[in-house]
C-alpha cells in the first residue's frame, strides 16, 4: 500500500489534521467491524483500513521511510532521513559511594573489590516494557475498541481496547527488559587504596564497561576508629598504652602494637614516650612513612594488697642495707650525715 492508496482508504486528503485522521479511521471502524458488519468483506476491509491507519501514522511519527511514494509530498509526508530511530546510546552512570578502610590499611595501602548495582531505562523498549509491532492487535483486531455487552446483551459499550490502549497495534513484550523497562547493571572492580590514603579523600575510578552499562566509581574514603591506635590531625600515629609500674621501673620489655604487627619495646624508668621512626602514617600519600609515638602510663597495683606489702618490705630494707654499705650512694651519705647531726644535737642538750 503507497501512501496515496491509505489515503483514499480513509477517505482524506494528504492534508488532513492528525485529529481528522483519527476520527475518520474510527468512524470506519465503526462500520466495517466485523463484529458489526455481516459483509463477507468486512474483515478484509478492517484490515485494509488498519493497514491504511498504520502506513499513515507510522509516515507521521518518522517511524516508516515513504520511499515508495514521490508522487505524494503532501502535509503528510515524513521528512527524509528522519525515518531511522536514534540508535541507543550506553548508559553511564558514576557512582558516588563510601569506602570504610581500617587504619592499618590505610596505612599499608590495600585492594578492595567493590560490587554494586545499578537499574536503568531499558534502551531496547524506551522503558516500556513492550513494543508496538506493525500489525493490528489482535484483541480488537486493530479497531482500538472493544464491546462489552450491557443490559442482557440486547445494547453493548464501546471501550478502548486495553491491549492495545485503543490505537489497534499489536504490543509484544519486550525481551530485553522481559517487560519490566528496566534493566538490572551488577559491577565488580578491583580498586587500589595507595599507602597513606586520608579520611576524606576523594579516589576516582575510571568507567568501564560492566553489562550494558559504563559504570565510573568515585569513592570517598572514611577511615574506621581503631581499638589501639589514635592518628591525630597533624598525621601522627600514636598510642598510650598503660604497663606496670614495676616492670616500668626494672626496665622490662613489653608487647608493643605496632601497624605491622606486635614489637617488642625495652621500657626505661626515666621515660614515659617512646618514639619508633618510620613506623606511624605516611606523611603524605604514598610518601615515606613517619614516627610512631608510644606514651606509656606506668600503673602500679592497689596499696591494700597484704602480699605486695611484704615484698615491698623486703625490698626497702634490702635497698636500705645497700644503700648504708655503699659509701657514694646518696641514701646513704644522707644517712650518715643526719645520724652525725642527731647526735651532735643530743651532747649540746645535756651542756645546758
Ligand atoms: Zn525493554
Ligand atoms: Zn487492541
Amino acid at each position: 500500500m503507497d501512501t496515496q492508496e491509505a489515503y483514499q482508504e480513509l477517505g482524506l486528503h494528504p492534508s488532513a489534521t492528525d485529529a481528522q485522521l483519527k476520527a475518520s479511521w474510527r468512524r470506519l471502524v465503526a462500520t466495517w467491524h466485523p463484529d458489526r458488519n455481516a459483509a463477507a468483506d468486512a474483515g478484509r476491509r478492517m484490515q485494509s483500513i488498519n493497514k491504511a491507519y498504520q502506513h499513515i501514522r507510522q509516515l507521521r511519527d518518522g517511524s516508516l521511510d515513504d520511499g515508495d511514494d514521490r508522487a505524494d509530498s503532501g502535509a503528510g509526508a515524513a521528512p527524509s532521513g528522519a525515518a531511522q530511530a536514534p540508535e541507543p546510546d550506553t548508559p553511564s552512570k558514576t557512582h558516588v559511594r563510601k569506602v570504610r578502610l581500617s587504619l592499618e590499611d590505610a596505612i599499608l595501602g590495600c585492594t578492595r573489590t567493590l560490587r554494586g548495582h545499578f537499574t536503568h531505562r531499558c534502551t531496547a523498549c524506551v522503558g516500556k516494557g513492550q513494543r508496538v509491532l506493525a500489525k493490528a492487535c489482535g484483541t480488537c483486531r486493530g479497531s482500538g475498541a472493544v464491546r462489552t455487552a450491557a443490559l442482557f446483551g440486547w445494547l453493548w459499550n464501546e471501550e478502548a481496547c486495553a491491549d492495545c490502549g485503543g490505537d489497534g497495534r499489536q504490543r509484544e513484550r519486550c525481551g530485553a527488559c522481559e517487560g519490566s523497562g528496566e534493566r538490572a547493571v551488577a559491577y565488580r572492580r578491583q580498586v587500589r587504596f595507595p599507602a597513606g590514603v586520608r579520611a576524606g579523600q576523594v579516589l576516582s575510578v575510571p568507567s568501564a564497561r560492566h553489562g550494558d552499562m559504563d559504570i565510573g566509581l568515585e569513592l570517598q574514603v572514611e577511615i574506621e576508629p581503631h581499638p589501639l591506635f589514635v592518628l591525630d590531625e597533624g598525621g601522627v600515629l600514636r598510642c598510650e598504652m598503660p604497663v606496670n609500674g614495676y616492670a616500668w621501673m626494672a626496665g622490662c620489655w613489653v608487647d608493643v602494637p605496632t601497624p605491622g604487627g606486635l614489637q617488642q619495646m625495652r621500657l626505661n624508668r626515666d621515660a614515659l614516650v617512646y618514639r619508633m621512626n618510620g613506623q606511624g602514617f605516611p606523611t603524605t600519600p604514598r610518601g615515606p612513612r613517619g614516627d610512631y609515638i608510644i606514651k606509656v602510663v606506668p600503673v602500679f597495683p592497689a596499696q591494700d594488697d597484704a602480699a605486695q606489702d611484704a615484698l615491698l618490705a623486703q625490698l626497702i630494707e634490702y635497698s636500705t642495707r645497700a644503700a648504708a654499705a655503699d659509701r657514694t650512694q646518696p641514701m646513704g651519705q644522707w644517712q650518715r650525715r643526719m645520724k652525725r647531726w642527731n647526735s651532735s644535737q643530743k651532747e649540746a642538750t645535756r651542756d645546758t
